[in-house]
């Protein structure tokens, strides 16, 4: 998964890119990368580490232009390392060439073989890459026209940002599965193009629209031109970007992510009741959805687990064991709302299922009675293709359990999931845009709308929480 952002036609271009990829940051912390363009040449600084550390003031400067593009890295495909970080930056025959990709391709390895076979030669694992080199090879006159018939032979989810010195494009793949907006400055009217709208409301942009899917925008001193280059497809977004990837904050259709997931919680306590004193949530990623299911049941909502917001990416192991060490380092339980009570306790989704057995085991052990746990989207039963990283079918558990096992496995007094049915509605009435059947939700059903054979390092893909 990750997050892109590019703006064209601002002095600050560079600057607004920094700010944009910080609200984004949730979506990839594993690297952090902007190109920038003056008009006559690209420039680049991509690292390992968060947006904030990988730019300086001083190496934000040296990014001059009025065009940019940003991207946040959590990877999927091609393994971490600074090989991977993007934008990809690539001189050929039409001049300099820098992209950015959120989304993973089905068929990559296969055109990677192909195109080696014809000499190609690779300098990163990211299938973002075969893309470049389809691009190189293409007879196409225009940057647009290369970039319609390279994507043309790609099969999977992509949300992309092409910057060439006079142009910036960008395109949503024709099942629309990954999100990608455009909006304005309110200021002087420069367009930018986020994976989330919450990037426009740091630097003071409107929200125009969401690119519909299949939609190719090539922006330029001319103006904004939108496309359609590929054949229509049937719209396919990505139900998990509501459950769990996007920030609540982002606007979604006629409503927001935090609408979506409130309304989940609402319609979880009708599917799923149980008799309880309190509910709480897993924070953050289920505070919404215990919100709405505390609102629909009548009962408190109230917090029984803090958050620390400074674990790091490393940290020192006490000699000495602790238990539930690593969630605790996160997550601690407040005693108050939690001893000799009936709680609820709602996430977003359980994947391998052994960060909810310990919270359970934390709440009883600060004295919960009764812990019940429900969570607001359906079982995950089938690993993502498509952007999301998940482990194995064999890892996630409800690929082989049934929820009663998963219950006693998380040792919770019950256990219970909304429906895909439930989800799918939900989303539906808050963003008014897609209808229910609108939606990939290949995660839960099993339903992949882009068929393919799994390669191997496709099915070993690490989760990474
Ligand atoms: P697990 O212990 O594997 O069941 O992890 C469950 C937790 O992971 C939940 O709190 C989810 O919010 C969170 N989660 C769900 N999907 C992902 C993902 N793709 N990457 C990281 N964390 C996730």
């Amino acid at each position: 998964m990750c997050g892109i952002f590019g703006i064209f036609g601002h002095e600050e271009a560079a600057n607004l890119t920094y700010l944009g990829l910080h609200a984004l940051q949730h979506r990839g912390q594993e690297s952090a990368g902007i190109a920038s363009s003056d008009g006559r040449g690209l420039y680049v600084h991509r690292e390992m580490g968060l947006v904030q550390e990988v730019f300086p003031q001083a190496v934000l400067g040296r990014l001059v232009g009025s065009a940019a593009i940003g991207h946040v890295r959590y990877s999927t495909a091609g393994g971490s390392g600074i090989k991977n970080a993007q934008p990809l930056v690539v001189d050929f025959s039409m001049g300099s060439l820098a992209v950015a990709h959120n989304g993973n391709l089905t068929n990559a390895e296969g055109l990677r073989k192909e195109l080696e076979g014809r000499g190609s030669i690779f300098q990163s694992s990211a299938d973002t890459e075969t893309i470049v080199h389809l691009i190189a090879i293409s007879r196409g006159q225009t940057l647009e026209k290369r970039v319609a018939e390279a994507l043309g032979q790609v099969e999977g989810a992509y949300s992309l940002l092409f910057l060439m010195p006079d142009r910036m494009i960008a395109v949503r793949d024709p099942l629309g599965i990954r999100p990608l907006c455009l909006g304005k400055l309110k200021k002087g009217g420069a367009p930018v193009i986020a994976s989330e709208s919450v990037s426009f409301d740091l630097i003071e942009a409107e929200l125009d629209r969401e690119l519909s899917p299949g939609e190719m925008l090539v922006m330029d001193w001319g103006g904004v031109r939108s496309y359609f280059p590929f054949r229509r497809e049937e719209r396919r977004e990505c139900i998990f970007e509501h459950v769990y990837f996007s920030r609540p904050d982002t606007r979604v259709g006629k409503g927001t992510v935090y609408e979506v997931r409130r309304r989940c919680g609402e319609v979880l306590a009708r599917e799923a009741p149980v008799e309880a004193d309190v509910v709480v949530a897993v924070p953050d990623s289920g505070v919404p959805a215990a919100i709405g299911f505390a609102r629909a049941a009548g009962l408190p909502f109230e917090v029984g687990l803090t958050r620390s917001h400074y674990v790091g990416r490393t940290f020192i192991e006490p000699q000495q064991t602790i238990r539930h060490f690593g969630v605790r380092l996160k997550l601690n339980p407040v005693r108050s709302t939690l001893e000799g009570r009936r709680v609820v306790v709602i996430d977003d989704s359980i994947v391998r299922g052994t960060t909810s057995r310990k919270i359970v085991k934390m709440l009883r052990d600060a004295g919960a009675r009764e812990v019940h746990v429900r969570i607001s989207s359906p079982p995950t039963r089938w690993p993502c293709y498509y952007g999301i990283d998940t482990p194995t079918r064999g890892e996630l558990i409800a690929s082989s359990h049934t929820s009663e096992q998963i219950a006693r496995y998380l040792t919770a007094d019950s256990l219970g999931y909304l429906t895909l049915d439930g989800l799918q509605q939900t989303v539906a009435e808050v963003t008014g845009g897609t209808t229910p059947g609108g939606f990939c939700h290949a995660c839960f059903s099993g339903s992949y709308p882009i068929p393919f054979a799994p390669t191997p390092s496709s099915r070993q893909l690490p989760l990474l929480s």
